[in-house]
């Protein structure tokens, strides 16, 4: 992939990339993007991409399939940990009385999981403290 600095852009200076095969099975399309700057507290100049949405990032995405660099909302792009991340694991272990009744429940899938617990404690805390835990709840009793 060819890429040339040229003038253009918020701060003057925009990275064209040439079309060309990046590996044999990549095409990239040929594209423009603006580079922009910010000024950090400790002084100089910090310099950002500028997607076609707007956004101001650091790195740009080329996913497969894909001809054109966006940054990873544009795409839709998660990180593997946010894929990974099972909140109920977060939820037991921050709340030991639910971690204790996922333990002792004689439901094995409420034992192995806290499924069911989870809910059981959301509506015990809807209960005593009201409103903004309902949605909690809630989305516990989907999972
Ligand atoms: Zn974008």
């Amino acid at each position: 992939m060819r890429c040339s600095l040229l003038p253009g852009g918020p701060t003057g200076l925009r990275i064209t990339i040439s079309q060309q095969l990046v590996r044999r099975d990549i095409v990239v399309a040929a594209d423009s993007i603006s580079i922009t700057t910010t000024h950090p507290r400790f002084g100089g100049r910090r310099f950002w991409f500028q997607c076609d949405c707007g956004r101001r990032c650091g790195r740009l995405y080329l996913p497969p399939d894909q001809h054109v660099f966006r940054c990873r909302i544009c795409y839709n792009l998660t990180y593997r940990s946010a894929q990974e991340h099972d909140q109920r694991e977060y939820d037991l272990a921050r709340n030991p009385s639910t971690m204790m009744a996922a333990l002792q429940s004689k439901k094995m899938k409420r034992r192995l999981l806290g499924v069911g617990a989870m809910t059981l404690n959301m509506k015990w805390i809807h209960r005593r403290s009201g409103r903004g835990v309902a949605r909690q709840g809630a989305r516990s009793a989907v999972k």
